[in-house]
């Protein structure tokens, strides 16, 4: 009788409970709040000026750039690189950010330029666009960027792939080496965007907000084909500086980014949208940074001001198991690394003032001279 009335009431409990609070709820729904109670320290403002050399800003032309710079001052973000200089491919628009960025903000923003495929099976195609590179660089453009559509969709005229390191782009990349400017490159994905899409893939919530990012292995390149071609341009042109994006896709996987590294002096990188990467190993990361510190960039991509305090967080204190900004990118907590000083001073400025003389050195501290 006892036993038979305990029964009863659980399973009127478990009844009542189940209709206010479903058993099963999706991944994306969990989503509690902390109860850790530790020390936080939310940084709204970079300890440094810096550059941020991964930023799109597609109406440039047209803005009058006060409430950005306004939003880059709150930051004490000194100098933002433009890489969608060319917008959406019209000559006109990389003179338009030029002059207006001249006109209304001089000193706080870089532009570069873009390069399109259309016309690759032409035999002068090279050398006319080399020479589009060099009339852009001379009309103040500080670099290339090459968008990840190189490698991947972009196609030539019998409808096949172009791989970064097809030899017709050659003439461009030696020009840019010839020039002294930087070629930011973003080549593939995350690796995960190749493997199954099941609950053994770290970016499955991604995945499943952005579907068409999945890559098919069997009709596709895979992940280390596209990202060995794109290593095959820095090992061919050791004359021309390169930027890989976002670590390379390589920021869970430091050593392998290093031993990369090490094999081509001329290749930098920048930690755009793979912050999720560092806060999740600060103590390698924080340790990595200090070896390479010669050789990375702050980067963002992304143009959402209150993102940029995540970054600041992470590189600059010790605050533990704090949130991200994108789910979808690291559904993982955030640890700080604390990056001492000189490696942070590197990463946010140093390193860029090195691969952009035109940079004014009284917005940094010392002149931007680091000791
Ligand atoms: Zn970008």
């Amino acid at each position: 009788m006892l036993l038979r009335s305990t029964l009863l009431r659980s399973s009127l409990c478990a009844l009542l409970f189940s209709a206010a609070v479903p058993a099963q709820m999706l991944f994306e729904e969990y989503d509690p709040p902390s109860t850790l109670v530790v020390a936080e320290h939310e940084v709204t403002h970079a300890r440094y000026p810096f550059v941020d050399v991964h930023n799109h800003q597609w109406s440039m032309p047209s803005d009058t750039l006060a409430d950005t710079v306004a939003e880059m001052d709150a930051l004490n973000m000194a100098v933002m690189v433009n890489l969608s200089g060319r917008g959406r491919g019209d000559d006109a628009h990389l003179a338009g950010c030029l002059s207006n960025a001249a006109q209304n903000a001089p000193s706080r923003f870089l532009v570069f330029t873009n390069i399109s495929f259309e016309g690759i099976d032409d035999p002068d195609w090279g050398a006319r666009t080399a020479d589009q590179v060099e009339a852009d660089v001379r009309a103040g453009a500080a670099g290339l960027k090459i968008y990840k559509n190189l490698g991947m969709s972009a196609a030539d005229a019998a409808g096949f792939r172009i791989p970064t390191d097809d030899p017709r782009i050659d003439p461009v990349w030696e020009r840019c080496g010839q020039l002294g400017v930087p070629v930011l490159i973003h080549t593939g994905d995350p690796a995960p965007f190749w493997q199954p899409w099941d609950d053994q893939n770290e970016r499955w919530f991604e995945l499943k907000e952005r579907p068409n990012r999945k890559r098919d292995p069997s009709t596709e390149p895979s992940f280390e084909e596209v990202m060995a071609e794109q290593h095959r341009v820095f090992e061919r042109h050791p004359g021309t500086t390169f930027i890989s994006a976002h670590m390379g896709w390589m920021a869970n996987d430091l050593a392998r980014l290093g031993e990369l590294l090490d094999r081509y002096p001329n290749v930098h990188t920048e930690i755009g949208a793979v912050l999720a990467e560092l806060g999740r190993q600060p103590r390698t990361a924080a340790a990595w940074l200090t070896e390479y510190q010669d050789r990375v960039l702050f980067g963002k991509d992304s143009w959402t001001p209150s993102e940029y305090h995540v970054y600041f967080r992470v590189l600059e204190t010790e605050d533990e198991y704090f949130d991200y900004y994108r789910k979808r990118h690291g559904h993982w907590k955030m640890y700080g690394m604390a990056l001492p000083d000189t490696p942070l001073r590197k990463l946010y400025y140093g390193n860029a003032l090195k691969l952009f003389p035109q940079i004014d050195r009284s917005l940094f501290p010392n002149d931007g001279v680091i000791e």
